[in-house]
């Protein structure tokens, strides 16, 4: 089993800010990427961690990312965010899917489901969704081989959801709830 771990952003660009936890979403999700990669080892799968190159754009940063990780040949691929809105009464967790992805759904309701009991917030489930929310295509979803699931853990933008998902990414068990689910779903496959 070989499961993919992408860190969503780059280190020039790192993603939403989250004035809760003071930190990027790259800067946040590089520590819990070696915890999922770490967990999913122990469980005896073949995991590493993906970057996106920095300081290109993004079409051409994408098709890199894709490339490395379709020629590595993954299983699964889970790539590391957090969510953030204007408004911050938003909370809770959801993972994206491509729309026409069977196994796709399957893997983003499953780690949905663990990573909203393990940070103690709202489970919105699995989304099938094509584009970001700038129009953008969402390229990890559409050119990944294998089933590929965006997790967005919680609200940075919502000072007690992001408090949540601090706690759980500093205490591992936000790392061990999206391992757990990502290899209990390949292993049914
Ligand atoms: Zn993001």
């Amino acid at each position: 089993m070989r499961i993919a771990i992408v860190v969503g952003h780059d280190e020039a660009n790192q993603g939403a800010y989250s004035a809760t936890l003071r930190e990027f979403e790259h800067q946040f999700n590089t520590p819990l990427s070696v915890g999922v990669v770490r967990d999913l080892k122990e469980r005896g799968a073949v995991a590493q961690t993906f970057h996106r190159p920095a300081g290109v754009g993004y079409s051409t940063a994408m098709a890199a990312l894709t490339s490395e990780i379709n020629a590595w040949g993954a299983d699964l691929v889970v790539s590391l965010h957090f969510n953030s809105m204007g408004d911050t009464s938003w909370a809770g967790c959801c993972a994206l899917h491509w729309p026409s992805s069977v196994r796709g759904n399957l893997a983003a309701a499953a780690i949905s489901e663990a990573v909203a009991e393990a940070v103690g917030n709202r489970n919105r489930g699995a989304i099938a969704q094509a584009d970001s929310w700038s129009g953008a295509p969402l390229y990890i979803l559409k050119d990944t081989a294998a089933p590929a699931v965006i997790v967005e853990s919680f609200f940075g933008s919502n000072p007690e959801d992001a408090t949540k998902g601090g706690a759980a990414r500093d205490s591992g068990a936000l790392a061990a709830a999206i391992a757990g689910a990502a290899y209990g779903i390949v292993a049914s496959w």
